[in-house]
């Protein structure tokens, strides 16, 4: 542009010269005076020219700015001098600078981490043309954040004018994630393993002709139909979580008496709660609790919050499921209240994680550690309503939880 310009600007002053010599020596002052026109004609197209390409650049420059700070990926340009030339928004977030300080500052003075700067500054010497990854740590106010770091040179070595292009990435999210995998995955294998080996012992015990008489034949055989159920259970529930989480659960929504789904919940549990001499009341208030719900579905999670219940409250105790309709956030409240041996508040939240068992409780009965995050999953991730849970030690627990009568809408808290 300023070579045009200048060309322009040359032209035009030699054509006024050159006039100005013809006009003295021809005389001709009107002639004279329409090639100076002409020649100022010029240089105002020239610089007309200039200003609308100059304005096409900066437009083309803050839009592609723009674009760069849209990425949550931190890019940052760097000159073969070793020389910051831009860093995107995200760039200067990670890096604790304001976008418009780093311009011409050297990478060292903007990037805290020798391991980063060195890397950049070989980088001047040649990389391939895929690149090079490597990971970057950043640590402040002691949370440490880990970064994939990606470098592209663009220009070429030849003329000694590559830029250095480094790309980061955060990837605690991502580790997370993947450690919550692998946690996941060794929990799992070990608590299926549990059941199998105990299966897989009695049959061979069968095999064997370990048992004496046909009474430890049935034994034998009960235990193995036992575990093959708890199988089954963890299986099942196993399945419906991680369908829940996958958002592959399909829910069937209809407007239901929820107080029909607790009297057959009470009725099948009954017996159970009988062998342990323990009473189960119904407290239905007398309003309409009719809900769109899934009605399998929050059958489920009364069976299973009811047969907890059961299970860890000592023989002789008292179960009670209330429900009732709250007007002000339009949802159905659920609670079920036994006089069990209680959670201490160390293990409330956590009773509520995949495979959490509370290790004192685990001779009491038999389970899974999966029914209550199954329930947190049915509660509120399909039903949009709240789970939770009080509870003392040693004295019992209540276990409660909301459904939007309408479907959704706003949570509503018991
Ligand atoms: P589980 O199949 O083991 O019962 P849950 O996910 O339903 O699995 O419950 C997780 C754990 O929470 C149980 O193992 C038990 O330790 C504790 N728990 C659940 N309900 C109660 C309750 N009503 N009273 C005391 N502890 C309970």
């Amino acid at each position: 542009m300023i070579i045009i310009a200048a060309t322009a600007i040359v032209c035009a002053v030699v054509g006024w010269c050159n006039a100005m010599t013809w006009k003295k020596r021809e005389g001709l002052a009107v002639d004279s005076l329409k090639i100076v026109q002409a020649g100022s004609d010029k240089i105002s197209d020239e610089v007309e020219s200039i200003r609308i390409h100059c304005c096409i650049e900066r437009a083309q420059l803050q839009q592609l700015t723009e674009v760069l700070n849209v990425f949550r990926d931190g890019v940052i340009v760097v000159n073969t001098h070793g020389e910051v030339m831009y860093a995107n928004k995200s760039a200067s977030s990670v890096l604790n600078v304001s976008s418009d300080e780093v311009s011409g500052r050297p990478i060292s003075e903007i990037v805290h981490g020798d391991e980063l700067v060195s890397k950049v500054i070989a980088a001047q010497g040649g990389i391939p043309d895929e690149g090079t990854v490597f990971e970057y740590e950043i640590t402040s106010d002691s949370q440490s954040t880990i970064f994939e770091v990606r470098m592209h040179t663009v220009g070429n070595f030849a003329d000694q004018t590559p830029t250095i292009v480094v790309q980061l990435r955060d990837m605690t999210h991502d580790r997370e994630i993947s450690q919550l995998k692998s946690d996941f995955v060794s929990k799992a294998s070990h608590e299926l393993r549990t059941p199998i080996c105990s299966i897989a012992a009695y049959i061979e015990m069968l095999i064997d002709g370990d048992a004496e008489d046909d009474e430890a034949i049935q034994e034998y055989y009960s235990v193995i139909s036992k575990e093959t159920g708890r199988l089954q259970k963890m299986i099942d529930n196993l399945l419906d979580i991680s369908r829940i989480e996958a958002g592959l659960m399909n829910i069937d929504r209809k407007y239901l008496d929820v107080g029909e789904l607790v009297n057959r919940a009470v009725s099948n549990l009954n017996p159970q709660a009988q062998l342990k001499d323990t009473s189960i009341h119904v407290q239905l208030a007398e309003v309409n609790l009719s809900a769109l719900v899934d009605g399998d579905m929050l059958y489920q999670v009364i069976v299973n919050l009811l047969s907890n219940a059961i299970k860890y409250t000592p023989n002789g105790g008292r179960i009670t499921i209330d429900v009732d309709s709250d007007n002000l956030t339009k949802s159905l409240h659920f609670s079920i209240t036994d006089t069990g041996l209680g959670i201490s508040p160390d293990d409330i939240e956590k009773v509520f994680d995949k495979f959490y068992r509370i290790e004192n409780y685990q001779h009491n009965a038999q389970g899974t550690g999966l029914g209550l995050n199954l329930c947190s999953h049915i509660i509120e991730s399909l039903h949009n309503g709240q789970l939770g849970l009080e509870s003392t030690l040693g004295k019992g627990s209540r276990f409660w939880f909301t459904v939007p009568i309408e479907g959704c809408g706003a949570k509503a808290a018991a």
